[in-house]
């Protein structure tokens, strides 16, 4: 299996070593690695309950895991003080959900204007790049976002993901909410913004049909990832 991407030439957005995480009595993760780069698209399958979310969470430096190392643009985020950790958050991720979670009495174009403004301090031309992103992934305008089709909804929420140029995005079961033919488009979509946008991509999907489109297909089980040898479908 090769990618356009897997050189060392290419800078990596995460570098996870070593990754433990125990719950109770349960190791979630035990020795867990993983290298994305910059144009690069991970998708990370597993059974419901397996750690997709918590694994994310831990990349978002939500969760503290036990052990291990996870450098996100270079700076490693275990241990990073509360301060720079959302600094680095705001400046270097962005983040989708599975069912968008918009803010559902604003326009989409606030939702997007809103990302921004908590993340920077310059405000300059921030409306004008919103609406552009927005007409770049097909959302049409909107009175309130509740208006919009499930599949607009996940195309502003990644419009949103994407306002602030993250070197990496994450979505977590991105097109879980979502019918056959929006799964399809909507993935078409994501998997196209590592081109698109010059960012990373780690997607967690129990999906295969969607974990098949990313560059690289990685299944989490028995706290580790082991890569899935199948090619890239579109
Ligand atoms: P997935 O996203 O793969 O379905 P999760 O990461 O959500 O899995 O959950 C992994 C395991 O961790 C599950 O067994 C879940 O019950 C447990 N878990 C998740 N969050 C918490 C929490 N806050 N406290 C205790 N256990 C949790
Ligand atoms: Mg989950």
């Amino acid at each position: 299996m090769s990618t356009a991407h897997d050189t060392e030439t290419t800078q990596p957005v995460l570098e996870i070593e070593g990754l433990a995480h125990r719950l109770g009595a349960r190791e979630l993760f035990t020795d867990l690695s993983l290298t994305l780069r910059v144009g690069e698209s991970v998708a990370v399958t597993g059974p419901s309950g397996s750690g997709k979310s918590t694994l994310l969470s831990c990349v978002l430096g939500l969760i503290k895991p036990t052990a291990g190392s996870m450098k996100v643009t270079g700076t490693d985020i275990v241990g990073l003080r509360p301060a720079r950790l959302a600094a680095l958050r705001a400046r270097a991720l962005g983040m989708v959900f599975q069912f968008g979670e918009l803010l559902p009495e604003l326009s989409p174009l606030d939702n997007v204007v809103l990302a921004a403004l908590l993340a920077r301090t310059d405000r300059c031309g921030v409306r004008d790049r919103a609406q552009k992103l927005l007409d770049d992934l097909g959302v049409p305008q909107a009175a309130t976002s509740e208006e919009l089709s499930g599949g607009e909804r996940q195309r502003t929420a990644v419009a949103r993901a994407l306002i602030n140029e993250p070197a990496l995005l994450l979505a977590d079961e991105p097109t879980g909410a979502l019918d056959t033919e929006t799964r399809d488009r909507t993935a078409e979509l994501l998997f196209d913004l590592p081109r698109r946008y010059g960012c990373g991509l780690l997607v967690v999907t129990h999906d295969p049909g969607v974990a098949a489109r990313a560059d690289r297909t990685l299944r989490l089980e028995a706290g580790a990832l082991t890569a899935i040898p199948f090619e890239k479908s579109a």
